[in-house]
């Protein structure tokens, strides 16, 4: 079953990391995508991600964007065979090779969750 953004963020907000993998090559993304980036396939169904993950890379936001406050980390973290763009914890700093644990979403104004992690 394909994967839609609204049911994505829904499932994030419950604390469930959705991504989808593709039918045809396989590869797995940790958002919803309706064509797949690799193969150009149509056929990406939803699938559950691990919680664990590990800290792929990592850039320090010391002026972030109205409605935040900073400086905060951004990651994009590593949870099985996809990578998230993710929000590390605001009292948590990581760097690149951390293990790291979902910890909830994190939402702006604009209604877009973003998947946090802290620490594991
Ligand atoms: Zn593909």
């Amino acid at each position: 079953m394909s994967l839609s953004y609204d049911e994505w963020a829904a499932s994030l907000r419950e604390g469930t990391l959705l991504g989808v993998t593709c039918a045809d090559c396989g590869t797995t993304y940790g958002t919803p995508f309706s064509v797949c980036n690799e193969c150009g396939g149509r056929d990406l169904d939803a699938t559950d991600l691990p919680e664990d993950g590990e800290v792929y890379s990592v850039t320090t936001v010391n002026v972030p964007p109205v409605g935040f406050e900073g400086p905060y980390q951004v990651a994009l973290v590593q949870v099985g065979p996809a990578r998230v763009t993710a929000r590390i914890a605001d009292d948590d700093e990581v760097d690149i090779g951390d293990g790291v644990v979902l910890d909830g979403a994190m939402e702006a104004d604009d209604g877009h969750p973003a998947p946090v992690f802290r620490r594991a």
